[in-house]
């Protein structure tokens, strides 16, 4: 297997301690602003959150999505509808003076940016620019370039990206920045290439990079891949290529050879230009390796923020326990050693919690001394959110089992995912056909940063139930266990680095389609979950404890930064030996 490029990364081009900008579409940055979606966008606010804790050098480009992503409906029968989400970045942030000029199908678009200082523990700032192209000046349809998260066709999607990728890096400069290392935080801000060779070139023809200048590029740019399925990965037609970014840049664009069937793709220019490339989890670097064999691509497994997702019942206690887990979550290990009746009250507080929103919300009172098993996620098909009414039958014998079961949902579809939206139209009208006394399904409406927050910290179970190998990582099960909470799950993502079997949850076996996948679910839950939970309140106080300890210490944005940094940013002499030794690479 061959490296990247011709030579190997150079240590002296990029210092340590040098500046990162990192790029990505959707960012989870407060509560109050609706720049996300999901997990991307999660994951992108819980890596800057621990890079502002942590103090790493780092500035972050998106855009602005004035009108949000979607405000979620449901009706009685599970019909979805959405709502846009206008919000004013002025209440949050301060607008930069700077103007940079981009090009989007031959007219000249005036980009601006609002800067939010995102504060870490110790008073490091990490400033996240927002581009809005929301200015006089420019025609109607750009003024609403930056509007829309995910929202429009893919014509409007490489519009966005011209701004994210070619526009944030002319930002930085316009801004002042010296920026050592260009993070790409999936493919969506791969245009930013093209922008840094241009500078390269010095406005020189487009046509005539020499391989130093494609170097000098690929020595600053590195790369996250989140997608396990060629589907998933960005592309763009030739036709709209040449409409949207230009001859001259269709044509470079086609002689690097990141067009594929035809396409422009956008993860592979990322990774053409990028010094260093990973997958989001261990097997999905290996899934992504045997997607793209003519490139190395390492794997950091995800995180997610710790003090933002442990429940404050939980914090409190913890801060008793081991007043250091804030300051270096390491020390989440010492959790194997907390007292059971400490974690089963604090997870009873949060239970609570959550069943007095689930009553606000639902006017339905929930039972806190009944099991009760967590589901949400975005409503994609293949995280199968309906595996578990399989056999309704059973699902009653369960129920009745474990003297009442709870089921929580909660799921967003994206507005044009019709199978999307059939899923939650199925799990609602199910549901409906299913509660009895013993069995209560609730779908609880809108999906976003608080829901889950309640969500993962309250709930006894977290179930995610993928079909493989689809979920890159998944983070959801990670918010679980930092608050105690067990998964059980199918073996992709992060779970098979994550599940130690009856010490932090079950794993749903492998199955050969998803009836054998669902009669696994079912006898965990019989011969496993029910029973402890049931009858042996201490040993399930155990299963909290290590789920906290083992899971909790490892799966933050806290280990996750710090190893974005020695193996990513500043790497050393470290990648160029790993890649000798490591099997890994062997595929
Ligand atoms: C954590 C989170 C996600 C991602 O969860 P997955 O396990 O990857 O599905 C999505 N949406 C919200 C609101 C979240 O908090």
């Amino acid at each position: 297997m061959q490296l990247n490029s011709t030579k190997p990364f150079s240590y002296e081009t990029t210092p340590a301690n040098g500046l990162v900008a990192y790029f990505s579409m959707e960012i989870a940055i407060n509560r109050g602003m609706p720049t996300y979606s999901g997990g991307l966008g999660m994951l992108a606010g819980d890596t800057l959150r621990s890079a502002a804790d942590l103090g790493v050098p780092l500035v972050a480009f998106s855009l602005v999505h004035r009108k949000g992503y979607f405000q979620q409906h449901l009706n009685q029968s599970g019909d979805q509808t959405e709502e846009m989400q206008p919000w004013n970045p002025a209440e949050f942030c301060t607008e930069e003076t700077a103007r940079i000029r981009v090009s989007v199908e031959g007219r000249d678009v005036t980009v601006r940016a609002w800067r939010y200082d995102l504060e870490g523990r110790y008073g490091h700032i990490v400033p996240i620019y927002l581009l809005d192209t929301d200015l006089d000046g420019n025609s109607g349809w750009d003024r609403g370039l930056t509007d829309h998260l995910y929202g429009g066709d893919t014509n409007y999607r490489l519009q966005q990206e011209i701004v994210l990728g070619l526009g944030g890096a002319r930002m930085a400069n316009a801004l002042g920045l010296t920026v050592n290392v260009y993070h790409m935080n999936e493919g969506h801000a791969a245009l930013l290439t093209l922008a840094l060779l241009e500078s390269e070139m010095g406005g020189g023809p487009l046509n005539s990079p020499t391989e130093a200048d494609l170097l000098q590029v690929r020595n600053k740019c590195v790369f996250t891949t989140h997608t396990p399925v060629p589907a998933g990965h960005d592309r763009f037609s030739t036709e709209q290529a040449i409409r949207i970014l230009g001859g001259e840049r269709t044509a470079r664009l086609e002689k690097l050879g990141v067009f594929e069937n035809g396409l422009l793709n956008m993860t592979l220019l990322a990774l053409r230009f990028s010094r260093y490339a990973n997958g989001v989890a261990m097997q999905h670097g290996k899934v992504s390796r045997a997607m793209f064999p003519q490139y190395q691509i390492d794997s950091i497994t995800n995180g997610v923020h710790a003090p933002t997702w442990v429940s404050e019942p939980v914090q409190q206690m913890l801060d008793v326990q081991i007043p250091s887990w804030r300051r270096d979550n390491l020390n989440l290990r010492n959790a194997i050693d907390l007292p059971e009746q400490e974690i089963l009250k604090a997870h009873r507080r949060a239970k609570e919690g959550l069943l007095t929103e689930v009553a606000t919300r639902t006017g339905l009172v929930l039972n806190p001394n009944v099991l009760t098993l967590g589901f949400a996620r975005r409503a994609a098909t293949y995280k199968r959110a309906s595996l578990m009414f399989t056999d309704p039958e059973r699902l009653l014998k369960i129920a009745n089992q474990a003297g009442g079961l709870q089921i929580l949902y909660a799921g967003k579809a994206h507005p044009a995912d019709e199978p999307g939206k059939a899923l939650i139209h199925n799990v609602i009208e199910t549901a409906s056909k299913l509660s009895n006394d013993m069995l209560r399904i609730v779908y609880l409406e809108n999906y976003a940063w608080d829901l889950g927050a309640l969500l993962t910290a309250g709930v006894d179970v977290w179930v995610n139930t993928p079909r493989r190998p689809y979920e890159a990582s998944g983070t959801s099960g990670m918010k679980a266990a930092l608050n105690g909470v067990p998964s059980l799950s199918i073996l992709d993502g992060w779970w098979i680095e994550g599940c130690i079997e009856g010490v932090t949850g079950w794993a749903i076996e492998d199955g050969a389609n998803d009836a054998e996948e669902a009669e696994s679910l079912y006898l965990k839950l019989e011969n496993a979950v029910v029973p402890l939970y049931r009858s042996e309140p201490e040993k399930w106080a155990r299963i909290m404890r290590t789920t906290l300890a083992f899971n909790g210490s490892y799966f933050n944005t806290n280990r996750m930064v710090k190893q974005y940094t020695r193996n990513s940013y500043y790497p050393h002499k470290l990648i160029e030996q790993v890649k000798v030794e490591d099997p890994a690479y062997a595929n």
